[in-house]
C-alpha cells in the first residue's frame, strides 16, 4: 500500500464527516481513520461528470432502511486499497442537479464494488474505475441529510484543495541537497531559480499557516484554497523542472537508473494530474473569479432545471 494512501481519508474525507456526518458516524468512523487502520477513497468522479462533477449519474434508490447503488465512478485514487469510500450519488433526478444529491460510505468490500486500476504514465496504479452495482448502504451511512451531499462534496474540495499540496518546503529542502550533492549551489542560474522557489514556497507556507489559524475555530476553508492550489501547483511543478534541468543530459536516462533513482522524474510526470484533480487550474481560476474578485460567474444553463430535463442526463 502506498505510504500516501492515508492522505484522502485524514486530509478530506475525514473532516467532511466531521463538518456533515451525526455524532455516532464520528464515533464510529474517525478513530479507525486517525489510527490509520482503515483507508478512505473519494468517490465524486464519473466518466461524464469532473469539473460539472454536479452532472454525475450515479444512482442511489431507497430500500427499506437501505440505499441501493448504481454507476460508475472514475479517477478514484486508492479505491483498491480503500476500506470505506464517500461516496456521491444522485437520489432524485426530478430536483435540480446541486440538490438530488446524496452522500454515502460505501464498504468497499461489499458485494457489488468492483474496482478496476488504472495505469499512469508514471508507472504507478494509482486511479482506479470503480463499478457499482447493486450496492447496498445502510442509511446508518448516509452522511449528512438527503439532499446534503452538495455541501459534502463542497466541503470535501475546500480540504482536498489545502492538504493535496502540503509539504512543498519539504520537497524543495530535498532539491537543495540533491543540487549540493552535486556540486551545483554555486551556478548563478540555479540559485535564482532556487531563491524563488524559496520565496514562493515560504508564501504558501505561510498562507497555510494562516489559513489554518482561520479555520481551527471550526470554521470552512474559503476560496483562498483556490489560490493556494494554483500557487502550490505552479511552484511544485518549478520545482521538479529545475530538478531535472540540474541533472542535465542525465534527465534523459531512465528512472531507475537516473540521479534520485527516479524520485524526481515521478514528481515532475505527476504534476499535470495535481493540476487537475481537486478541481482543475480553469475551475480554480473561475472561483477566484466569482468569488473572490466579484468578476460575473460562469453560465450555468442547467442550474434550475429538474436534471432529467438536462441534454445527455
Ligand atoms: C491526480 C488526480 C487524482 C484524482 N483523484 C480523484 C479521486 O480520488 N476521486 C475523484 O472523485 N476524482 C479524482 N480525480 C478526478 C478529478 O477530480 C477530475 O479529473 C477533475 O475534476 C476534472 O474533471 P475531468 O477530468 O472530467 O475534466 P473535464 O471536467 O472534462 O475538463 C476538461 C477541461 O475543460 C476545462 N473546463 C471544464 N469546465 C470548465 C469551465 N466551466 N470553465 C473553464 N474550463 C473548464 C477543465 O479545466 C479541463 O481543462 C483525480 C484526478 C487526478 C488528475
Amino acid at each position: 500500500v502506498p505510504h500516501d494512501a492515508l492522505g484522502v481519508g485524514i486530509g478530506w474525507c475525514g473532516p467532511a464527516v466531521l463538518q456533515h456526518g451525526s455524532e455516532d458516524q464520528q464515533e464510529r468512523l474517525l478513530p479507525g481513520l486517525l489510527r490509520g487502520d482503515e483507508i478512505w477513497c473519494q468517490m465524486f468522479s464519473e466518466p461524464g461528470a469532473g469539473s460539472d462533477l454536479a452532472g454525475l449519474k450515479t444512482r442511489a434508490t431507497p430500500d427499506g432502511d437501505e440505499w441501493v447503488l448504481n454507476g460508475q465512478k472514475t479517477w478514484t485514487t486508492f479505491a483498491q486499497h480503500s476500506d470505506w469510500g464517500l461516496c456521491i450519488a444522485r437520489h432524485d433526478a426530478d430536483l435540480p442537479k446541486h440538490r438530488g444529491l446524496s452522500a454515502f460510505i460505501v464498504d468497499m468490500a461489499a458485494d457489488g464494488v468492483e474496482c478496476r486500476p488504472v495505469k499512469q504514465m508514471t508507472g504507478s496504479q494509482n486511479f482506479n474505475e470503480v463499478f457499482l452495482t447493486d450496492v447496498r448502504v445502510s442509511d446508518d451511512n448516509r452522511i449528512g441529510d438527503v439532499g446534503e451531499g452538495w455541501g459534502v462534496v463542497i466541503t470535501t474540495f475546500l480540504w482536498e484543495r489545502i492538504n493535496l499540496l502540503a509539504g512543498g518546503e519539504r520537497i524543495l529542502g530535498g532539491l537543495q541537497e540533491f543540487i549540493g550533492s552535486r556540486g551545483q549551489h554555486a551556478s548563478p542560474e540555479i540559485r535564482d531559480r532556487l531563491v524563488d522557489l524559496y520565496v514562493r514556497a515560504e508564501v504558501i507556507r505561510f498562507s497555510t499557516m494562516r489559513l489554518l489559524t482561520a479555520v481551527s475555530g471550526g470554521g470552512l476553508p474559503g476560496p483562498e484554497g483556490s489560490t493556494l492550489k494554483l500557487m502550490s501547483t505552479s511552484t511544485l511543478s518549478d520545482i521538479y523542472e529545475l530538478a531535472l534541468d540540474a541533472m542535465g543530459p542525465e534527465a534523459m536516462l531512465s528512472p531507475d537508473v537516473a540521479p534520485g533513482h527516479g524520485e524526481w522524474h515521478a514528481g515532475f510526470l505527476g504534476m499535470p494530474g495535481l493540476r487537475v484533480g481537486g478541481g482543475t487550474d480553469q475551475i480554480q481560476r473561475n472561483i477566484i473569479g466569482d468569488r473572490v474578485l466579484g468578476l460575473p460567474p460562469d453560465i450555468r444553463v442547467d442550474k434550475d432545471l429538474p436534471f432529467r430535463e438536462v441534454p445527455g442526463a
